[in-house]
């Protein structure tokens, strides 16, 4: 380990993020972040909003939190959008990265790990803890604008999907309706039973879309990247999986710190534990890369197995980083309970009462937003957990995902 880590490793929690953050050229990152998104939101322009006479906006938020969300511009007939992220979120983000990275090559990578990363199945032959092949300046790149693009695409999802109007009990008023959405760990009255059940599938919906969005930019920009010639190989890698998957525990990880409470499986407050978040979306993207036509179409050739391995190796690599990094040994294993040993009572109950919830909404979303394969469904592992089979009428052509 390099003396400058050594004397890093000194510093209090906090003294530790004010160095991270310190060591970001922020000026630079929030050019590099402003160019990125503004790519993002010109493309859902094209293939969303200008066919129908609206548009899409990104405006950054100097409030001193960590937060995104959007509003739509009331009594419009068509969609008029507006993303706001705070530059506390992409700074945030940005220092998450950075220190992951020193991390990853030098603290992670200590003779007294090896014993663990070896009982996970997880070899070290690369530079630190990374994959043979990843270089980890580019991977750091690569893990925030993995996290912005989910984060940008999972607040287009909500208005795309109305979910304002559909969680004020109005979703044909659609692009009219009720208009705003927000990420933010603060700032609501708590709300349960019905409510919460409503909000959270709406929350889980958007997860849902974001990550296929994703994915699929992934899929496309690599085959762009290959015609260019500046790659070789036109189907995403094993590498590029481990940093997709990376990225999105590392994200979930940030939301679950804000406040660090064990999940309990009661449906309660405006968005899902972060640690079921998490869950969900794993096995959706394991689900998406080995199961669905995209396989064929993306020349995607993983089993499952393969993928499962990815996802729970970087899993624990986030988990053990994020643990030393932020010293919160009891948030990590409550989150890492809920991926690691996923079929206990509280997922049951958790997922039993999403589930219907979500059975008796998709048909109503659906109404509106005619995207089956951007429009959540439930996979085998919820419907056996939760015990609730696919509706009957969907049970035809279903597609598992
Ligand atoms: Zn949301």
């Amino acid at each position: 380990m390099n003396k400058a880590f050594l004397d890093y490793l000194k510093l209090s929690v906090e003294d530790k993020n004010k160095s991270d953050k310190e060591s970001i050229d922020i000026p630079a990152l929030v050019q590099f972040a402003d160019d990125f998104l503004r790519q993002i939101v010109d493309s859902f322009n094209r293939t969303y909003y200008v066919p129908q006479n609206g548009q899409l906006s990104l405006q950054w938020s100097t409030e001193s939190r960590c937060a995104a969300w959007i509003n739509a511009a009331k009594d419009s007939s068509a969609p008029f959008h507006t993303i706001y992220i705070t530059y506390e979120l992409l700074i945030q983000l940005a220092a998450d990265g950075y220190a992951f990275t020193r991390y990853a090559i030098q603290w992670l990578n200590r003779p007294f790990h090896d014993v663990f990363w070896e009982s996970k199945g997880i070899e070290k032959n690369g530079i630190g803890i990374f994959p043979l092949g990843i270089d980890p300046l580019q991977n750091k790149r690569f893990l925030m604008m993995n996290s912005l693009h989910w984060i940008v695409s999972h607040e287009i999802a909500h208005s795309l999907q109305s979910h304002a109007a559909v969680r004020s009990g109005v979703p044909h008023q659609a692009w009219m309706g009720p208009s705003h959405v927000s990420e933010s760990p603060e700032g609501k009255e708590p709300c349960s039973d019905v409510e919460a059940e409503i909000f959270q599938c709406t929350e889980l919906a958007a997860d849902f879309e974001a990550l296929r969005v994703l994915f699929i930019t992934l899929v496309t920009s690599k085959r762009a990247h290959c015609k260019e010639n500046s790659i070789q190989e036109d189907s995403l890698t094993k590498n590029d999986i481990w940093t997709l998957f990376l990225s999105i525990a590392l994200v979930f990880l940030r939301f679950h710190h804000f406040d660090g409470k064990r999940f309990d499986g009661i449906v309660k407050g405006h968005h899902p534990h972060p640690s079921i978040r998490y869950l969900l979306l794993s096995q959706s993207l394991i689900g998406l890369i080995v199961k669905t036509d995209l396989k064929e179409l993306a020349g995607l050739n993983f089993s499952e197995e393969e993928m499962f391995e990815v996802m729970t190796g970087t899993f624990w690599v986030a988990l053990i980083f994020w643990a030393e990094r932020y010293e919160t040994d009891y948030e990590v294993i409550s989150f890492g309970e809920v991926v690691t040993d996923p079929e206990t009572i509280e997922v049951k109950r958790y997922l039993s009462k999403i589930v219907s919830r979500w059975d008796e909404l998709r048909p109503i979303i659906r109404n509106i937003y005619k995207n089956d394969f951007l429009l959540m469904e439930f996979n085998i592992f919820a419907r056996r957990v939760s015990g609730i089979p696919l509706p009957q009428d969907e049970q035809d052509g279903h597609h598992e995902i």
